[in-house]
């Protein structure tokens, strides 16, 4: 039997061009708007009166770490604490409550609660003396350890640094138990015991589930090892998925790609066999470098407070440029975090040789853009490169007054984000999360976009107040600017006719309501291919 669903009796946003006040869905598909989808509600299987309030697509998360953000769950809760007391406290109950858990783990604490982001670890000794602990900041790049994990991976005073990453250093030498970049606690996180078929069925719905109250109904996987592939397919067969992705192989620095992009082709085709309904897997995603707040991010003109550093960039750009291409030939899509300036430039560099000589980048995509030189703007257009920008980030909160904004000096700090310049000077833009390091909720993101302001209204006028766009803009780079960064704006990103009904449905007239209160709207019903997965 064949379903069909109508809404009717409110805004449907169609696409930022397109509005209209009632949809009709048939098999997952859109096939009517306005009168013509009320005339269906008579036979309809579902209808869904709006009541006044807006229908949308559902959004694309064009960066996240979705199944990060459901492992978060299973661990002790490090995220949110406004004191290091309450977060020590927090990993104590959970460490007292898990007995038998042989690695106390959590991902997540705000690293803005001890100067410059360095943690000892002899404040987690104090409370976890006889097993290992491993604690991961909100940023991802950064981790804090105990003395016990130290000795567990090995790493002393004599540990020489890792070329992609940084062991902080008390002033006797010792390392201190702050651990910067994959190339410094990856020496840990390796040694991890493995999640469980239970645990990772549980990461999935948690996931899912988190997407479901947001929205959220495609997200690219911006860091997929084997590992994490597992965990996919494990969920998705276990009907604990409820939205689509699409997933990207981590390539990794320093010649080891070189044998890991071989094994990429099959791990391809596994998620096409086996889950070829909610999963794709055509992405490679590199790290260009790190990130400012941590001094990590590779930066044209030397850190303010160490103006001997210019970060570390994790590749050097002949070798990121060698291995993008052969990402291109091997017709996968580049995927690239890059942050500071000369990691942003690197990265279109990269992008700008495989078009040389493959004639095309496969869609290339640079997360994050928080930095861009003035010279490397037009280079996006030019290019074809998809900005991918996390609008969370861009307010003045802890992150940017007491760790970035130092380290940058005032000039280069007001030049951050420049998602209006990028998207009108004709740049191709999509919005994500980067969940679980921000909020997967995009309306808390979209709220950020028009306003460039904290929660707290913080500055009265937004910070970089040019930078600011539209919420039709803002929306259309959360729904359209994400399908178009997925290579399938054919198939979702609006609500026209023929496309999946993927939508959303929020809790008022969002367009009728003050700038500032847009991120507080609530999302009510999310459905996926005409399927209600919230609300
Ligand atoms: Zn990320």
């Amino acid at each position: 039997m064949s379903e069909l669903t109508v809404w009717h009796n409110g805004t449907v946003w169609i696409n930022k061009d397109d509005r209209s006040d009632a949809i009709a869905a048939r098999d997952g598909h859109v096939v009517a708007h306005g009168s013509e989808a009320v005339t269906m509600i008579a036979e309809a299987t579902t209808v869904i009166d709006l009541n006044g309030r807006t229908l949308a697509p559902g959004f694309g998360d064009g960066h996240a770490h979705p199944v990060f953000g459901g492992i978060e769950t299973l661990f002790a809760d490090v995220r949110g604490h406004d004191t290091l007391d309450d977060l020590l406290a927090s990993v104590k109950k959970w460490a007292d409550e898990n007995p038998d858990a042989e690695w106390v783990r959590g991902e997540g604490y705000d690293p803005s609660l001890a100067p410059r982001g360095e943690f000892d670890a002899r404040w987690l000794d104090a409370i976890v003396p006889d097993r290992p602990v491993v604690l991961r900041a909100m940023d991802y790049h950064t981790a804090w350890v105990n003395t016990r994990a130290l000795e567990i991976a090995g790493i002393t005073k004599d540990t020489p640094q890792p070329s992609d990453g940084d062991i902080t250093l008390r002033e006797d030498g010792t390392p201190m138990g702050t651990l910067r970049e994959w190339g410094a606690w990856g020496m840990i996180y390796e040694k991890l015991p493995e999640l469980d078929r239970e645990q990772r069925i549980a990461a999935v719905a948690a996931a899912s589930k988190a997407y479901g109250i947001g929205g959220v109904t495609w997200a690219q996987d911006a860091w997929v090892e084997p590992d994490t592939l597992d965990t996919w397919l494990e969920g998705a067969k276990a009907g604990a998925l409820t939205f689509r992705a699409n997933l990207a192989w981590l390539a990794e620095p320093a010649g080891r790609w070189r044998r890991t992009f071989l094994t990429f082709p099959a791990l391809k085709e596994r998620v096409d066999n086996e889950c070829p309904e909610l999963l794709t897997a055509h992405t490679i995603k590199f790290f260009a470098d790190g990130i400012l707040e941590g001094g990590t991010a590779a930066v044209l003109e030397a850190y303010c407070d160490c103006p001997t550093s210019h970060g570390i960039p994790n590749w050097t750009r002949d070798e990121l440029i060698e291995a993008v291409s052969e990402c291109v030939a091997m017709g996968f899509q580049p995927h690239i975090h890059a942050i500071g300036d000369a990691g942003v430039r690197d990265a279109l560099d990269a992008f700008e040789n495989a078009i040389k000589v493959h004639g095309t980048a496969n869609n290339p995509v640079m997360a994050h853009c928080q930095l861009v030189d003035p010279d490397d703007l037009d280079r996006y257009r030019e290019l074809g490169v998809i900005a991918n920008f996390e609008p969370l980030w861009a307010q003045l909160e802890n992150e940017q007054t007491v760790l970035t904004i130092p380290r940058l000096g005032q000039e280069r700090a007001d030049r951050q984000y420049p998602i209006a310049t990028l998207l009108r000077g004709g740049a191709k833009v999509s919005f994500g999360s980067d969940w679980p390091v921000t909020s997967q909720i995009p309306m808390k993101g979209i709220g950020i976009a028009i306003t460039r302001q904290t929660d707290h209204g913080v500055p009265a006028d937004g910070w970089v107040p040019s930078e600011k766009i539209t919420l039709d803009e803002a929306l259309d780079a959360y729904t359209r600017g994400v399908a178009v960064q997925a290579g399938e704006e054919m198939l979702w990103g609006d609500l026209g006719i023929g496309k999946r009904a993927d939508a959303v449905l929020f809790d008022s007239d969002i367009h009728s309501l003050p700038a500032f209160d847009v991120r507080r709207i609530c999302v009510v019903g999310t459905w996926l291919g005409g399927v209600r997965v919230f609300g």
